[in-house]
């Protein structure tokens, strides 16, 4: 048996000390961190930022086949995905849980080693949370904070008509990972013998497990002197992305399936599986890409970043959210999405 620690015997002032104590601190905006009653934080002039998210076992996440450390990875993840989504950069977190008594101080250690390696990477403070038992199941809240400077955070309601409709990365990889983990968890408990065979599918499982917020893409905006016009972070499918992005900046928009990324390793899969290469990346979930727009103009500045895909355009509202098929037929863009709420 490994060593199991329970959590009761640090109590929870101890708890807290023992998780936080190896945090630096990296940003000159980090007035006070954990320790206070409350974190200060001082942004010199520029905007702040503020998202949050919460995750909960058995509806966003699953213990049976997620590691602890790549959890608390892709909490973070997740929440500084949505800093970058408004062109914004992180610079604290904090984090809050609630434990059960299923979960060791061991197994805890893992998860902030996981929350640990996602600030160190983005650079981020660990300045605060909260922590108690759970009766049921793993919570996890995380908040984030980031800067801008003054008024150049990008919204999703900005979009312009003819603005190109743009990609990072590629798409469908994180929903292909979750449909393979189904599927091995359910082998597994219909006979625990069999061991799971993932070694082809390295990609999209670590597209799932530990997902990569794109500070780069954010980085190269900056470089090349783009301020995107409407943007957001793909989290539920590009169909619900773009809706959104066309609701709220009142327009229509086409989408060429020829043009949507989609790696190798993740068609593959879908073919495996049955299932269409496009849907999954139009209507899968967590990916945790970037969808912006971009005035024509900058379509040069963009051409030779190959993170970047141009997969359509923005139109007037009347025109509907169209959706061009290889094969030449046109369908309206309806909103599946990744929802929760669903499962
Ligand atoms: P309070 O009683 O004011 O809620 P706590 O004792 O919960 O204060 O927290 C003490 C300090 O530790 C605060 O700075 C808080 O933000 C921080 N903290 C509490 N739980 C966590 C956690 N799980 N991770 C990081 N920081 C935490
Ligand atoms: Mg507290």
């Amino acid at each position: 048996m490994e060593n199991r620690t329970e959590i009761a015997e640090l109590g929870e002032f101890g708890l807290i000390d023992h998780l936080t104590k190896n945090f630096e601190i990296h940003n000159a905006s980090t007035v006070l961190g954990v320790g206070d009653d409350a974190a200060v934080i001082d942004h010199f002039g520029k905007q702040t930022v503020v998202t949050t998210d919460l995750l909960l076992e058995g509806i966003h996440f699953d213990l049976m086949y997620t590691p602890l450390k790549h959890l608390g990875y892709k909490a973070v993840i997740v929440n500084l995905s949505d800093i970058y989504a408004m062109n914004a950069m992180p610079t604290q977190v904090t984090m809050s849980i609630g434990i059960s008594n299923r979960i060791s101080l061991e197994a805890l250690n893992e998860f902030y080693e996981g929350v640990f390696l996602a600030c160190e990477k983005h650079g981020v403070d660990l300045v605060g949370g909260d922590t108690s038992t759970s009766n049921k199941g793993f919570i996890i809240s995380v908040t984030a904070i980031g800067e801008v400077a003054p008024d150049k955070f990008v919204k999703r309601s900005t979009a312009q008509k003819g603005d190109l409709i743009c990609v990072s990365g590629d798409l469908g990889g994180a929903f292909l990972g979750l449909t393979i983990m189904e599927r091995e968890k359910k082998i597994y408990l219909e006979n625990s013998n069999i061991q799971p065979d993932l070694e082809n599918e390295s990609y999209i499982v670590g597209r799932l497990l530990k997902p990569e917020a794109r500070k780069d893409i954010i980085e190269f905006f900056e470089q090349s002197e783009i301020v995107p016009t409407s943007m957001m972070d793909v989290s539920d499918g590009i169909s619900s992305e773009v809706l959104h992005i066309c609701k709220q900046s009142s327009l229509g928009c086409v989408i060429y399936e020829e043009k949507i990324p989609i790696s190798d390793e993740s068609r593959q899969a879908a073919y495996k599986f049955g299932l269409d290469p496009t849907v999954c990346a139009l209507n899968g979930g967590e990916d945790y890409e970037l969808i912006f727009t971009l005035k024509q103009e900058d379509h040069d500045k963009i051409i030779l970043n190959e993170e970047i895909s141009v997969i359509g355009y923005m139109t007037d509202i009347e025109e509907g959210c169209k959706f061009h098929s290889k094969g030449g037929n046109t369908f309206n863009i309806t909103a599946q999405g990744w929802n929760a709420f669903q499962k």
